[in-house]
């Protein structure tokens, strides 16, 4: 790697008389700090002109020319203040170069803001950015950068690869008595009505089916393992998704949230007003009269718990953390995905979450998957598999192809819950378990009475993608449904029916 710096240093005088090629030697040594000897920050060329130092700084590996250019103002605010009563003012520089070897050769062009230039030869990289503010350069954005051509490039050979999966296990096959499509059939019947985009409104049946699957996992899961309710907000600020990795990757995918400008009536009177006349949202000038977004709508349902957590230390009798959320919906920009209550952009999910050491959350995983395996074989008897998949949190970071390949070392990741849908012979992810790792409580800082590493696990059960495997497999009358299932949600509401 070669950094190359020309950059400027503004003084509050004029320079003449300071024989700063001497004090700029003297220098050597607080550039090379940290590095092997001879392999610091070089200054290779200097100039004084009225107030202004112009100076060109190289580096190799070690010490990054604007570290070196930081130091060298402060030795010089040193030098200069007291004996020459000069002040070193601002800093910034009009050219950075950078020249690496990448792991591996990139396929096409990439594009990283900040840099004016990208050349590749070969494996080789030269990177060329213009007109850095003093900020820019403090606040190390240049290894960010490089990070982030390499990821880029990196990317390149992943790009088109498929997720991770891998069956691990599957239930017997079942009876099917449905070969329809069951958000089209419940709509039909007025059980469920589209509304929108990706909204559904769902009626007093299938309402009850849903509150019964609720009450399923509450009695056979959550009751016995002993977790606990709370209310999980569900408008997620920025702070949220920088520390649980979210914001590298979410962002056409989420619902985002604005606040007004202001709730002064008056500055609303223009909009109140046309609406009046026209009928109309003018939705052009709201756009005027609202802040940027403050952060989106509930994406992955725990993320915004962890702020309960960060930077507390849990007591050891507190532990495991077993908590459960069902208070509010989940938004996602699914576009052209969207198909029936399959895939909708506001859906309904508890979401359990777990805190422990590594070992403990483990094992509340595999209790938790014991409870499922009762719930789908015994009570909904549905043909189902788990699959062992990429970490969901690396997926949403963009992340794909990634999970622990070693069978004997399946302990961090995710396993998807996958049903058969036999109106159009495909599987679909129901719900999911995961060992989130040390992922949140590093993220958020939270720490254990021991020191000792914890770790934290979730599920989320989908509700809509229950109904759809339900019904898919069968049907929608409840002569067919196992019986179980049918104790539990005693007698349906009546048909709502239309003229
Ligand atoms: P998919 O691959 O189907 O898009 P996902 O991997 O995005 O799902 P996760 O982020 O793992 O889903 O979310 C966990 C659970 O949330 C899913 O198993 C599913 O039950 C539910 N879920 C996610 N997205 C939707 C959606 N658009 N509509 C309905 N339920 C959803
Ligand atoms: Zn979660
Ligand atoms: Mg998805």
């Amino acid at each position: 790697m070669k950094f190359y710096l020309k950059a400027i240093i503004n003084f509050s005088k004029d320079l003449e008389g300071i024989d700063i090629g001497k004090i700029l030697k003297d220098s050597k040594e607080i550039l090379e700090k940290g590095a092997p000897k001879g392999k610091g920050a070089k200054i290779i060329s200097w100039k004084v002109e009225n107030n202004i130092l112009l100076i060109e700084i190289e580096s190799s590996k070690w010490v990054r020319p604007h570290d070196g250019l930081f130091r060298l103002k402060n030795f010089l605010s040193d030098k200069l203040g007291k004996k020459y009563k000069v002040g070193v003012r601002g800093t910034s520089g009009s050219l950075y170069m950078i020249t690496l070897t990448l792991p591996k050769e990139p396929k096409e062009e990439v594009t990283i803001p900040f840099v004016r230039e990208i050349k590749f030869k070969g494996k080789k990289c030269t990177l060329i950015l213009e007109n850095l503010d003093e900020e820019f350069l403090r606040k190390n954005y240049i290894d960010r950068i490089i990070s982030l051509v390499e990821e880029k490039v990196n990317n390149q050979y992943y790009r088109g690869k498929e997720e991770f999966h891998e069956v691990m296990w599957q239930s017997k096959p079942r009876k099917h008595f449905f070969d329809k499509d069951p958000s089209q059939e419940m709509e039909k019947r007025n059980w469920v009505k589209h509304r929108g985009r990706g909204q559904w409104i769902f009626g007093p049946i299938a309402t009850k089916i849903m509150k019964t699957f609720e009450s399923i996992v509450y009695d056979e899961l959550l009751k016995p393992l002993g977790f606990q309710e709370v209310i999980i907000p569900k408008a997620v600020t920025w702070d949220v998704w920088t520390k649980s990795g979210h914001a590298k990757n979410l962002y056409p995918e989420i619902y985002y949230i604005c606040p007004p400008k202001t709730r002064n009536k008056e500055e609303w009177e223009n909009i109140i007003d046309f609406y009046k006349i026209t009928n109309e949202v003018p939705i052009d000038a709201i756009k005027e009269n609202i802040k940027s977004p403050i952060g989106g709508m509930s994406y992955a349902q725990c993320p915004p718990l962890w702020p309960y957590f960060q930077n507390k230390v849990i007591a050891d009798e507190s532990l495991p953390i077993k908590v459960f959320d069902r208070s509010g919906t989940s938004m996602r920009y699914e576009s052209g995905g969207i198909h029936g209550i399959e895939r909708v952009d506001e859906f309904h999910r508890i979401e359990i979450v777990w805190i422990d050491y590594h070992e403990g959350v483990t094992k509340i995983r595999d209790e938790i998957v014991e409870c499922y395996k009762k719930i789908f074989n015994d009570i909904l008897e549905l043909e189902w598999r788990m699959s062992w998949v990429t970490p969901w949190f690396m997926s949403q970071e963009g992340l794909t192809g990634l999970a622990e390949k070693d069978k004997n070392k399946r302990d961090v990741g995710t396993i998807d819950f996958e049903s058969f849908l036999p109106y159009s012979k495909s599987w679909l992810e129901f719900q999911n378990v995961s060992n989130n790792g040390d992922k949140y409580p590093k993220g958020f800082g939270v720490k254990s009475q021991t020191g000792k590493q914890l770790y934290s696990g979730c599920s989320g059960v989908g509700l809509e993608r229950w109904l759809v495997t339900f019904i898919a497999q069968k049907g929608m009358e409840p002569k067919n449904w196992p019986s179980k299932f049918k104790e539990r949600i005693g007698e349906l509401p009546k048909e709502i029916k239309f003229l």
